[in-house]
């Protein structure tokens, strides 16, 4: 069979496959394109522009038919979403090896990728939509909370109530910011060209009302802010024109940010076109949509200037938004910094990063007794409890349940490890794939996100991504997976992903052990090779060997 239709991974412990870290890969596939869960599973696009789990309908029929038969000795290649190839390994290899959007240096723009996407050569990977670990936008709250958290700490005496923030983008990851900020409890005024985007939002309780215009979203914005009340507002409308509109009219805008699929041009509505008319445009001129689209976003660049001159606290939310505004001939665009050096980099630098896990069996209590372990497991850390409690409240779950929580070097494994035991002794129905997103400490090189202004300068090196995917095929994950272009775009990126799937035996337990201390400990060298002091202290008291500093 072939052609889109409704796919929703199938739940319960009856296996489709001959054991549970085959069927792992094939309920998180599945997921990634269930309904609940993909922003257009009909095109087989998850989410963040167009990012796929699988490159045709006909390669997704063949990646499920060999993942229906695939030995546990065997291991399925996948390059950039089509299965190629299935080769005899070890059990402790992984059981698929993932390949998405690579392309050699010189030949790593957008252009020449669409034109070996049209010939059918290749797909857009993202990040966890191409490695089968997107759980919906649960997968960015936790993130978004996090730096928004930071932000507050930096400048508002550690709440966000009192405080206007502004930004864009209501897509899969983009729509996570307006609970982040009432989670901070902040206001937020919300943009998006496209209202079912913004439907959708209010759907998943992630944005709480839409405004009937912008005077509307002020009024209620400055309401709930002068009340101290936590409110997001979406309010449908182009961010070129919202922002400097608002810039304007002198809005008290605390704090701007934007997540527009702005990473890809094609992606991003400029001013003038119609959401109607959108795929039409696109479609017939990629060249000058890509123009018009680069224009646009100069100016919601420089609305977003104009919020930094007048105080506001203003930052790139890795979507590469400074770098295409620059591309159009805007001078200020890198004026305002990107999120990872102005608020993560110190809780990168211990290997902190988003861990995440999904419930296998579809239900979930499954989640909730996973909820109640990890409060266990880290009795100390309130910031996570109330994170945990938070997200058990509010978290409407998209498709297998789920839940993220940002756990460093030292403890992942033994979230896993617990998992794992839990599975073993029934008190989970089923197994749990615990993965991450590539947006993490030691997997990515992104200059213009997770590696920007590194201390040493080593922003563009990607051999770190390259080692974290070897070293966690080494340790026994279950699938593993090397990106380029994820987050920020072609020419932009190279990440890897990794998931291991807890079924409760011995052997997943000495995987997981392994996999979940080393790949963050990624994270830790990455940074003490780039000679920041807090992740040397962290190598040093939690027993993480760097040769060069040892001898
Ligand atoms: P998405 O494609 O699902 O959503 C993008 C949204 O932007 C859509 O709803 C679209 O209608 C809207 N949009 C496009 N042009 C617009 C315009 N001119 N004005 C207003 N709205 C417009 O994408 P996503 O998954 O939400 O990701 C958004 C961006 O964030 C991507 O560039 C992605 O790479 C990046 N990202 C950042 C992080 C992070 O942690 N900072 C994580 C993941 C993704």
């Amino acid at each position: 069979m072939s052609g889109p239709r409704p796919v929703r991974a199938p739940r319960g412990t009856e296996l489709n496959t001959l054991g549970w870290q085959q069927e792992g890969a094939l309920r998180m596939l599945m997921n990634n394109l269930d309904a609940e869960v993909a922003e257009h599973p009909d095109k087989l696009v998850v989410y963040g522009g167009t990012g796929k789990a699988a490159r045709s309908w006909e390669a997704y029929d063949a990646i499920v038919r060999t993942l229906e038969t695939l030995k546990d000795d065997e291991t399925l290649l996948v390059q950039s979403g089509k299965p190629v190839g299935v080769m005899r390994t070890n059990e402790w290899a992984p059981r698929v090896l993932l390949a998405n959007s690579n392309l050699v240096g010189d030949w790593a723009n957008w252009e020449e990728f669409r034109k070996l996407e049209a010939e059918g050569l290749t797909m857009y990977g993202q990040m966890t939509a191409g490695s089968w670990i997107y759980i919906g936008s649960q997968g960015i709250v936790q993130g978004t909370y996090e730096t928004f958290g930071a932000v507050a700490r930096k400048k508002f005496d550690g709440t966000l109530a009192g405080t206007i923030t502004l930004t864009a983008g209501m897509g899969g990851m983009g729509g996570a910011q307006p609970l982040a900020v009432t989670m901070n409890e902040g206001v937020a005024i919300c943009v998006d060209v496209d209202e079912t985007r913004i439907d959708r939002r209010i759907g998943t309780r992630y944005l709480d009302v839409k405004a009937d215009n912008l005077d509307h979203a002020l009024e209620l914005a400055i309401q709930a802010r002068d009340e101290r009340r936590g409110l997001s507002i979406g309010v449908v409308g182009n961010a070129a024109e919202i922002f400097p509109e608002l810039l304007r009219r002198d809005a008290p805008i605390d704090i701007v940010t934007d997540q527009t699929s702005a990473h890809d041009p094609l992606a991003y509505l400029p001013v003038g076109i119609s959401v109607e008319d959108w795929d039409k445009e696109r479609e017939a001129d990629p060249a000058g949509f890509t123009e018009k689209s680069r224009k646009s976003m100069a100016l919601h660049v420089e609305a977003m200037v104009g919020f930094l001159d007048k105080g506001a606290e203003v930052f790139d939310y890795g979507n590469s938004i400074r770098d295409e505004a620059r591309k159009a001939g805007y001078d200020r665009a890198f004026d305002f910094p990107g999120f990872v050096p102005a608020h993560i980099r110190p809780l990168f630098e211990e290997g902190l990063g988003p861990f995440r896990w999904a419930a296998l069996s579809g239900d979930p209590k499954d989640i909730a007794a996973t909820d109640k372990a990890i409060k266990e497991l880290f009795p100390e850390n309130k910031h996570l409890h109330r994170w945990i409690d938070m997200a058990g409240e509010r978290i409407a779950f998209e498709g297998l349940p789920a839940r993220i929580c940002w756990l460093g070097y030292g403890e992942r494994h033994l979230a896993g490890l617990k998992f794992n035991e839990m599975v073993a002794s029934g008190e989970l129905s089923a197994p749990v794939a615990i993965g991450r997103d590539h947006l993490d400490s030691g997997s990515v090189a992104s200059p213009y996100r997770e590696t920007e202004a590194m201390k040493d300068g080593s922003d563009a090196i990607a051999d770190w991504p390259l080692l974290n995917a070897l070293v966690n095929t080494a340790s026994g994950a279950s699938w593993v997976s090397i990106h380029h272009g994820g987050g920020v775009g072609m020419g932009r990126s190279i990440h890897a992903g990794q998931v291991c799937v807890a079924d409760g035996t011995e052997l997943a337990a000495r995987k997981i052990e392994r996999v979940l201390t080393n790949d963050p400990a990624m994270g830790v060298i990455r940074h003490v090779d780039a000679g920041y002091e807090h992740a040397a202290d962290v190598a040093k008291e939690r027993g993480v060997r760097v040769p060069m500093t040892e001898g």
